[in-house]
């Protein structure tokens, strides 16, 4: 056996959250702009994390177990997400992990980090203030829990293979701390030859926090409304033909028929649910279902539900449906 992953990398839900916000606004809705760079920076987030995921995946230890997008609160309340998270019996490893490209330049005396792109430069989050931030709020989660010290290393790893990094003014201390996703492996045998001798938490504390860390993951859901300041009525409501796009559906029996390109789908209904649940971020009725998709009666909202829930919660004698994503 090698190294186990105790949470895999997914997409984050996010994404699919912004995937629908996209099929749902009017083309000339001035919040479009913002939402497709939201998706573009989310997407290139998630291809640096699938990078960054093959190169873990080739230590060879049993001894680790990795936990990929833990989001955790600390005792006080506030949320950190850790991109990558190596747990092993003498330390623990956290990698923030980014997609960025450019020329990247970070000043360690004004702490300020710009990416030059297309003659342009813009400041940009320091990776190293937020892969600091994140081992110290890493630290302070598990002294809460009273799991025993060992030391957090952190690292940041740019996947894009398109980017130059300096450090200027130069400081040979802060620059070992950026590495490449090849450099994961030799940076775990690094940390690992150090401390191999120290002391370690035991099997049972090892199982013990791997639970806990899995078991206290919250998933970031956004809230539409007040991330964009976009209001109920900008939602376009209406059954979607996956072939053309189209508003123009109709529901007649089972069929989902398009005006537009004349192409029936199933799928119109079953998208038009996961658009309504992960936009509104609410249980579905068949009575919501049938005013958000525009249908003729509410018995067809109730067939297209039975047909394609993954939970459905009886409260007061109503039904309430969480849709299959
Ligand atoms: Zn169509």
């Amino acid at each position: 056996m090698i190294n186990l992953i105790s949470k895999s990398l997914a997409v984050p839900e996010t994404l699919f959250q912004l995937s629908s916000l996209k099929n749902r606004l009017h083309p000339s809705n001035s919040n479009l702009a913002s939402v497709y760079s939201d998706i573009e920076k989310r997407e290139a987030g998630h291809k640096g994390e699938k990078i960054a995921e093959y190169y873990v995946r080739l230590i060879d230890s049993e001894q680790i177990n990795i936990f990929h997008g833990l989001r955790l609160r600390t005792p006080k309340g506030h949320f950190f997400q850790i991109d990558l998270l190596l747990v092993s019996p003498q330390f623990h490893i956290l990698f923030e992990v980014k997609y960025q490209r450019g020329n990247l330049q970070l000043n360690p005396q004004t702490k300020e980090y710009t990416q030059e792109l297309n003659g342009e430069v813009k400041k940009i989050a320091n990776p190293f203030e937020q892969s600091n931030l994140h081992a110290y709020l890493l630290k302070l989660w598990l002294d809460a829990r009273g799991v025993q010290e060992v030391p957090i290393y952190h690292y940041i790893v740019n996947a894009h293979p398109q980017s130059f990094f300096t450090i200027n003014p130069s400081d040979l201390k802060i620059a070992s701390h950026f590495i490449s996703p090849k450099g994961i492996v030799q940076e775990y045998s690094k940390v690992h030859k150090s401390t191999q001798f120290k002391s370690a938490l035991n099997n049972s504390q090892m199982n013990n926090l791997t639970n806990q860390l899995i078991e206290n993951h919250e998933e970031l859901y956004l809230n539409i409304f007040s991330n964009y300041s976009i209001k109920k009525t900008e939602i376009q409501r209406g059954l979607i033909c996956v072939y053309c796009g189209s508003f123009h559906v109709e529901k007649k029996g089972n069929q989902f028929k398009c005006h537009e390109c004349k192409r029936n789908s199933s799928l119109s209904g079953r998208n038009g649910l996961k658009d309504q649940y992960l936009i509104f971020r609410k249980e579905l009725t068949p009575t919501s279902v049938q005013e958000f998709l525009d249908l003729d009666t509410r018995y067809q909202a109730y067939r297209l539900l039975e047909s394609n829930y993954e939970k459905k919660i009886i409260r007061q004698g109503k039904a309430f449906y969480i849709p299959k994503l």
